[in-house]
Order: structure tokens, then C-alpha cells, then sequence
């Protein structure tokens, strides 16, 4: 299993549910999950946090944005749990109506599959509706837990959000891509100009990796020439 911790021993753990990547974030006796993933893939994901939380109860679900890829399990671990699930305001309007269409896509064959996925397959962005309990706007420091920062970074999403731990990695969602060998913009985003000032806004903090919803780590060297 994938796992990563900060000098502080913030453990963070990467769950695979389907096409998302997951990740339970240890921080002493607070337990937060990063991202849901797909509802086909649930079983997974209650196996996978009944033997990481062991006696301990998942306190935070926090949404980097309100894609059914990320959201179709909120439900599910809401009932399970009783989480405090966190999504940014911008977005939990569409968590709460339980769908949101694709973004614009950032190249000629995404815009394509965006545009007819929203016309003829709108059934793909819906999932089952849940209320959120916190919702953010710019920066937020998460309660009682020091060390979890949200920040505000548009772009794939108009309330696409980043969580930075301990100032020393940075979960990302959609922001940033690593399925690509050569490129970290992901095939989706609603404002590709925003999205960079996001990217900045990322490389303004300390850390040194980035850790996306779909694929491999992003190194803040690979990030800083991106930018260039
Ligand atoms: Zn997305
Ligand atoms: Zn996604």
C-alpha cells in the first residue's frame, strides 16, 4: 500500500476506489478521508477503513469537488460513520442535488467527450444526494486539528479545493493530473486560467509533493517547470 508521513508522523494512506484515488489522512486521533471514489467499487472502500480505522471512527470526509467520482460514496459513509462532510460553497449545491455535468475539456477530443457525455449521458454525473456540514469559501484551518489547511484552488472546478498538510504534501484532486508522462493539466476544467493561478497558488506553500485524485505523485520540481 501506498503511504506517505510528514516530520510531524501525519500518516496518509492512498485507498483505490475505482478510478479515484482515496487517501485516509491520520493525524493523531482525527481520521480524514480524502474523496469517496465510484460507487461500484464501495465494497472496497468499507473494507479498506474498517481495517485502517480499526476501533476509530472516520471524523472527516472532505470533498475536493462534487464529481460523482469523487462524491458517490459520501452517502454510504455518512450513514456508516457520521463524518462532517466538508465541500467547498461553490459546490455544495450539486453534492446536495446529487449530480454535476463534466467540465469543459482542455483539448480538442475532451471538449468532445464532454459535450456529448452532458447531452446524451447525462445519467454519468449522478450519484446519491448528500448535505454537507461544512462549507468552506477561501482558506480554512480544520478545527481542533492542527495542520490540515483547505485552500481554494479553481479551475477544474469553480470550488475545486486542495488540502495541505502539515505544509508538506498537498491533496489535490483534479487540479493537478498524474496519468500523463509528459503533462499534469487535467483532460477537464471548467477555467484553465484559474486552474493556473491554482497551480501557483499550490507552489506557494511548502510542498514538496502533490498527490492527485488519478495517478502517479507530482514532484514540486515536475509542478515549478510545468508553470515555466
Ligand atoms: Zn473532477
Ligand atoms: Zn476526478
Amino acid at each position: 500500500m501506498f503511504m506517505w508521513a510528514t516530520n510531524t508522523n501525519t500518516i496518509i494512506r492512498l485507498i483505490r476506489i475505482g478510478i479515484t484515488n482515496c487517501y485516509l489522512v491520520d493525524k493523531k486521533d482525527v481520521k480524514i478521508l480524502i474523496d469517496t471514489g465510484q460507487k461500484s467499487k464501495s465494497e472496497k472502500l468499507k473494507s479498506s477503513l474498517y481495517r485502517l480505522l480499526g476501533d476509530c471512527n472516520l471524523d472527516y470526509v472532505i470533498l475536493t469537488h462534487a464529481h460523482y467520482d469523487h462524491a458517490e460514496n459520501a452517502l454510504m459513509l455518512k450513514k456508516l460513520y457520521s463524518p462532517k462532510i466538508l465541500i467547498h460553497k461553490n459546490e455544495a449545491d450539486f453534492l446536495e442535488n446529487g449530480f454535476m455535468k463534466l467540465p469543459k475539456g482542455t483539448n480538442v477530443t475532451a471538449n468532445f467527450i464532454s459535450a456529448s457525455g452532458n447531452k446524451f449521458a447525462s445519467w454519468i454525473g449522478k450519484y446519491d444526494a448528500v448535505t454537507a456540514d461544512i462549507k468552506v469559501t477561501e482558506n480554512y484551518s480544520l478545527e481542533n486539528t492542527e495542520g490540515i489547511e483547505i485552500v481554494h484552488t479553481p479551475g477544474h472546478t469553480s470550488g475545486s479545493i486542495s488540502i495541505i498538510v502539515d505544509n508538506e504534501i498537498a491533496l489535490v484532486g483534479d487540479t493537478l493530473f498524474g496519468i500523463f508522462p509528459k503533462s499534469v493539466l487535467p483532460p477537464f476544467a471548467d477555467d484553465k486560467i484559474e486552474l493556473y493561478k491554482s497551480w501557483n497558488k499550490l507552489m506557494e506553500t511548502s510542498c514538496k509533493i502533490f498527490l492527485p485524485a488519478h495517478g502517479k505523485t507530482i514532484k514540486r520540481e515536475v509542478l515549478k517547470k510545468k508553470i515555466k
